[in-house]
């Protein structure tokens, strides 16, 4: 078995992993990134940027937008669709196999090694405590190892049980203009429908040559999602040719909870293996990235200091990123309680509405939007709680989601007999079972 040594492997090349090797290889520490696939490659995603990731990416990518979105098309239920404008851009619009390439270009650029094709199959601890992450007929050791390789994390394991986070799921596919009718959307203005199942939202994101459409909902809906894809594209009147296939793929959205391990000594997660998606939006991007930073931080810390321990990283990663993913969280458990009132507070509310641009932008966060919600009632935080926590719990567990404006149970009735979502790497794509899988959601009561 052959055998080559870095400072520091990171497995998973995408976001996460490429910000954190060029922040490493930047401060002269051996890296190396090591990823299933070679790049360009595709990723199940909006390819929404929202602002706020621009501060911690460490070098220009005004480049790569495909245009810019500040305003919102929301439609509740697919229903009386209004708009609602920022004066300022809140989403960049991004090919992820553009994006992530030149992310990836620009670590290489920086002095961190890249091996493509290269599945890892596992880890293992030496007796020194270096760690030896093992691929096909190879091994790399290295003193720490950084696991940035997804949804589907095999570092992750190493540290968690999948209930350990809470799972969505999304579906998107890419329409190229010329299959859209193109009186139906305007490049800046993302369209945006919510109501139709418990929770979660179908998008249309405009793109300069394509739209890239989708949605995204929790893990137990995730059967329904193509269905109700489909008739938000019809309501919308977004083809020149309605009842065309849609080429949907799909993939599952990790958030980490109060009980998710980040970090051991040697080994830590970042991005969606640390479960950085942020659950009200399903936006990973943003995290993914920032965490890579304050990864790179700590190991950089650690390195210097010759204290081969990275377990500080678990209360960094929280105090900077958990928290407000805590709280977006929690804002979605209201949003699937209240689903009427807060698309009413979307709608009529300027508080509320510029908040939330405020937090898409990195201006203000998802604890103040929750405040901003809850305005007078904020005093009886506590008893909201606890009430949206089982109240969403009740409505996962009745697993019976229809798209509002549907016959009851037609979109149900349409994905019965294990419609197949196929996913990007084939492990998880079926969603016609996952209200089956163990880990189909994870209740907040489970996880904290
Ligand atoms: C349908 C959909 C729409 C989304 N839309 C948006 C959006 O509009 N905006 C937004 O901000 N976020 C969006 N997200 C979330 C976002 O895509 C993720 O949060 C983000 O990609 C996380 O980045 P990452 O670097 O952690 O992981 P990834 O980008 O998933 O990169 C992981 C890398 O690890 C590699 N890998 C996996 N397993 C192994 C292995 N065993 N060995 C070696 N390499 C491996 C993969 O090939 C991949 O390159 C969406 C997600 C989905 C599914």
């Amino acid at each position: 078995m052959r055998r080559t040594d870095f400072d520091v492997v990171v497995v998973g090349g995408g976001p996460a992993g490429s910000i954190t090797a060029y922040m490493l290889a930047r401060a002269g520490i051996r890296t190396a990134i090591l990823d299933a696939s070679d790049f360009p490659r595709k990723k199940p995603c909006g390819g929404g940027l929202q602002v706020r990731t621009l501060r911690d990416i460490p070098f220009d990518v005004h480049h790569l937008f495909r245009g810019t979105m500040q305003r919102m098309s929301l439609s509740y239920g697919m229903e009386n669709p209004y708009t609602r404008a920022y004066p300022r851009p809140l989403v960049h619009n991004i090919l992820r196999s553009q994006f992530d390439h030149y992310l990836l270009q620009r670590a290489e650029a920086a002095g961190a090694s890249f091996f493509g094709s290269t599945s890892v199959r596992g880890l293992d601890t030496l007796a020194d405590k270096r760690v030896t992450v093992r691929v096909d007929h190879h091994e790399y050791t290295a003193q720490f190892v950084v696991g940035a390789d997804g949804a589907n994390s095999v570092v992750r394991s190493f540290l968690n049980e999948r209930c350990n986070y809470f799972w969505q799921a999304a579906v998107y596919c890419e329409i190229p203009e010329l299959r859209l009718k193109s009186c139906a959307y305007d490049e800046d203005c993302m369209i945006v429908d919510w109501g139709s199942l418990p929770s979660g939202y179908a998008w249309a994101f405009p793109k300069e040559g394509c739209v890239n459409i989708g949605a995204g909902g929790p893990l137990a809906a995730a059967r329904l999602l193509k269905a109700y894809v489909a008739k938000f594209v019809e309501r919308r009147g977004l083809l020149k040719s309605p009842g065309q296939q849609l080429d949907l793929v799909g993939h599952h959205l990790p958030t980490l909870t109060a009980r998710t391990k980040v970090a051991s000594e040697r080994v830590i997660l970042v991005g969606d293996a640390a479960g950085t998606v942020e659950p009200f939006t399903g936006d990973g991007i943003a995290f993914a990235v920032q965490s890579g930073r304050i990864a790179s931080d700590c190991i950089g810390r650690a390195l210097e200091a010759g204290q081969m321990d990275l377990n500080g990283y678990q209360s960094d990663l929280y105090s900077h990123i958990g928290n407000e993913l805590l709280w977006s969280r929690k804002l979605l458990s209201v949003t699937m309680s209240f689903p009427r009132l807060m698309h009413y507070l979307f709608r009529t509310n300027d508080r509320v509405w510029e908040t939330f641009c405020r937090t898409l932008r990195g201006e203000d966060s998802f604890q103040r939007l929750k405040r901003d919600v809850l305005g007078p009632f904020e005093f009886a935080w506590s008893l909201i709680d606890r009430f949206t926590q089982s109240r969403e719990q009740r409505i996962l567990d009745r697993r019976r989601f229809r798209a509002i404006g549907e016959p009851p149970g037609e979109l149900l009735q349409r994905s019965r007999g294990g419609e197949h979502i196929h996913s990007q790497n084939g492990q998880d794509g079926d969603f016609a079972n996952a209200d089956q899988d163990e880990s189909r959601v994870v209740s907040p009561k489970e996880c904290g």
